[in-house]
């Protein structure tokens, strides 16, 4: 059945499907308290939610035996404009929610058709699930000195996904973590939001600054031209710099959004920002959150919208 999955998930684009247990370390679960603890997460108060079924995924639904992780590339190079306002890369194209939950659903099908008896859940950031970790055991990759998950041939330009079954499956084994001596990812933070290896503040971290928080930025703050989203410590890594591959076509950005000018964003209104990031991961910032992004960053470089 392992290697059915692997050829499905293969088949429905998905880039990586390693299998593990539903369970994690100790050590990892100790890693998450003592980040929360610590307040590194910032107003995302839903992480502070359900931190049992956060350290203890095997209670996610009854019968819950294997989890198979999954993983898809995306664009791994910047768009080719001379605008200063910088998008991340994962929100060039649709939003991977729905195009990862689809291909998730499918495979369950495909699963589903060789045995009946087989149920399963699927998730993808929908369900509050130690998923860096899940994917870690299950040797999808190795977890990065900037907490991100780092796929052997494919860097860390990926989105991720799981499968929970009611089926017990071979688990697969971890891979080697081959970050060894580098730092490069700590250096290249202009925020100083990686306070140890594989320790994120999320309060400093502009991902979370531009998407997740709520509030006015201080008039110290700079968001260093990052409009939604940051990728800096991404660009950096030596394990991104040679998986230039051609991106899934859901993961493209438009011909707009490829061309928009610092006059196109400083001009940005609500109809616009709906026809332009309907389907796209930045309405998770919301039309006021991103203006906001806009302006102080119109606000860090001395010209500004009003
Ligand atoms: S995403 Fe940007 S701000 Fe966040 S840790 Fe990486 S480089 Fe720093
Ligand atoms: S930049 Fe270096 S330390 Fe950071 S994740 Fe990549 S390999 Fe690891």
């Amino acid at each position: 059945m392992n290697e059915f999955i692997r050829q499905a998930a293969c088949s429905l684009g998905l880039d990586a499907c390693r299998i593990t247990v539903p369970e994690i370390s100790t050590s990892d679960v100790r890693r998450f308290h003592d980040w929360l603890s610590s307040g590194y997460a910032g107003e995302m108060s839903y992480m502070n939610r359900n931190v049992f079924l956060r350290t203890h995924p095997e209670t996610l639904a009854e019968g819950i035996k294997s989890v198979v992780c999954v993983a898809m590339r995306y664009a791994s190079l910047p768009l080719k404009n001379s605008s200063r306002y910088v998008l991340s890369r994962y929100a060039y194209g649709k939003d991977y929610h729905e195009v990862l939950k689809e291909k998730l659903y499918q495979l369950l099908s495909l699963i589903k058709e060789r045995d009946p008896e087989v149920s399963g859940r699927v998730c993808v950031d929908s369900v509050p699930v130690p998923e860096h970790a899940l994917a870690g055991n299950a040797g999808l990759g190795w977890i990065g000195k900037n907490s991100l998950l780092i796929v052997p041939g494919m860097g860390s330009y990926v989105f991720l996904g799981e499968l929970f079954l009611t089926l017990e499956l071979n688990p697969d084994k971890p891979v080697t973590p081959r970050c060894g001596s580098c730092t490069r990812c700590m250096e290249a933070c202009p925020v100083g939001a990686i306070v140890a290896p594989y320790t994120l503040d999320a309060r400093k971290c502009l991902a979370y600054r531009t998407i997740e928080y709520r509030g006015d930025f201080a008039p110290e703050d700079s968001l260093h031209n990052r409009v939604f989203g940051c990728d800096l410590c991404q660009e950096v890594c030596p394990w991104n710099q040679k998986n230039h591959i051609p991106v899934h076509e859901e993961f493209q950005p438009s011909e707009e959004l490829a061309a928009m000018s610092d006059e196109d964003w400083e001009s940005l209104t609500e109809t616009r920002f709906k026809e332009c990031f309907a389907a796209s991961a930045v309405m998770r910032a919301g039309y006021k959150g991103l203006v906001r992004n806009i302006k102080k960053i119109g606000e860090d470089s001395g010209s500004s919208r009003e």
